[in-house]
């Protein structure tokens, strides 16, 4: 029987689980980066265009 060893997917280092707990927290905490950026683009979007109808 060969043993496996468990390894993060992410970084390489022994893990008990496929993704450790930093890597999962860095994984998550980029996650919640994308989703905020893509928010702040869309709440932009609508009021920049407000901006425009003002100057008019
Ligand atoms: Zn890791």
């Amino acid at each position: 029987m060969t043993e496996k060893k468990r390894v993060c997917m992410i970084c390489g280092k022994p893990s008990e689980v496929s993704i450790c707990d930093p890597c999962k927290a860095r994984i998550q905490g980029e996650a919640m980066d994308k989703k905020q950026k893509t928010e702040r683009e869309v709440r932009i979007g609508p009021e920049a265009e407000k901006e425009k109808k003002k100057k008019r």
